[in-house]
This record gives C-alpha cells, structure tokens and sequence, in this order.
C-alpha cells in the first residue's frame, strides 16, 4: 500500500531524493508520491525514507490513510499543549 503526501506539505524537498524508487515529484501545490512506484520501502530499508526525513507532522500518510508522523511525534509536543507552547513563544 503506498505512501501518499497530503497538503500540509511545505515544500522542503528532503523526501524526494530520499525515496530509493524516485517515486516522489513535486507538483505546483505540493509534493506526491506516484503510487505505481512506492514500495513503503520495502528491500531497501526498516523504514519509509520519506516518513523518516519529513520535518512536518501530518504530511506523509501511509498505506492506511494513517498520519506518518501524528501530532507531537517531531516536535514532541504534546497537541493539547501545542497551544500554550505557541502562546508562550510569541510573548517573548
Ligand atoms: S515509502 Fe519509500 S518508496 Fe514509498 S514514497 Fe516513501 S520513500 Fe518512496
Ligand atoms: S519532506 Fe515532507 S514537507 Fe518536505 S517535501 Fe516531502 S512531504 Fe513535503
């Protein structure tokens, strides 16, 4: 089941190079996976490269529509403190 990118995508271009099919092309809004080349990485490494290196939560989903990355997993905020964290940056 392949790996797909979703809107959130930044455009930061790290997962491209790092997929071992060349399975990831940007587009004008974002960046996708061609679904005919994703192997989830399968023979080549443990892990998705594109999940492993993407800096944004939420953008990668896998094979099951799942979040690659949930809320909290990169930044290790909690998302229910998310918006204190937020509050208390902008105040300085
Ligand atoms: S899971 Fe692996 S093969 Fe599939 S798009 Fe991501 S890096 Fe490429
Ligand atoms: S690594 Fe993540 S944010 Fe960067 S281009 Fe790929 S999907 Fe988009």
């Amino acid at each position: 089941m392949p790996y797909s990118i979703v809107e959130s995508c930044v455009k930061c271009h790290a997962c491209s190079p790092a997929c071992p099919n060349g399975a990831i092309y940007e587009t004008t809004a974002h960046f996708m996976v061609d679904p005919k080349k994703c192997t989830e990485c399968e023979g080549d490494y443990a892990d998705p490269q594109c999940a492993s290196i993407c800096p944004i939560e939420g953008a990668i989903l896998n094979g099951f529509s799942e979040v690659a990355n949930p809320p909290g997993s990169l930044t290790g905020i909690p998302p229910e403190k998310l918006a204190e964290a937020m509050a208390e940056i902008q105040a300085r």
